[in-house]
């Protein structure tokens, strides 16, 4: 079963709110899906979720490690960003499902890349420019896979 939403924005600034009111209500092993090109807001969305959990550290995409770890706010949050991802058997030697089965709150963006290992209950998020609509502009689709 499958629930969608499609939100518009405008500015960073809508997408980090939609973010962070989705963080507001997160909870523990929710895990978001990011899909979307280079550029299209994914990172500003993950913002936006880590600051409804209460993160106040800067957030940005994981370069060195595919992996990186929040632990200050509401919940643990586990940011992976999959991009530079060679093989998904990589998540295997990070070890990815102790985080994505533990009690906190996971973010994978370029998730298709590792569609394999997504478990059925995740909520994706997929992001799109439309720039005869403005070069800010974005349509975000939200589904709640049950
Ligand atoms: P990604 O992680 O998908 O590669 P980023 O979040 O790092 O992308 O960057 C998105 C860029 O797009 C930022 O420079 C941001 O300011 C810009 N931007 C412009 N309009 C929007 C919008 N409506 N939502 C999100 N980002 C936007
Ligand atoms: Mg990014």
């Amino acid at each position: 079963m499958s629930n969608e939403i499609v939100i518009e924005t405008n500015t960073p600034g809508e997408t980090f709110e939609l973010g962070r009111s989705l963080g507001a209500k997160a909870s523990k092993r929710d895990v978001y899906a990011l899909v979307g090109d280079l550029g299209v807001g994914k990172t500003v969305f993950t913002q936006g979720l880590a600051a409804g959990l209460g993160i106040t550290e800067p957030v940005n995409s994981p370069t060195f490690t595919i992996m990186q770890v929040y632990e200050e706010g509401r919940l643990p949050f586990f940011h992976f960003d999959v991009y530079r991802i060679g093989d998904v058997s990589e998540m295997d030697e990070i070890g990815y499902e102790e985080y994505f089965y533990s009690d906190g709150v996971c973010l994978i963006e370029w998730a298709d890349l590792v569609k394999e290992i997504i478990p059925e209950r995740h909520t994706r998020i997929e992001i799109q420019k439309d720039l005869q609509k403005g070069f800010d502009y974005r349509k975000i689709t939200v589904t709640e896979f049950e």
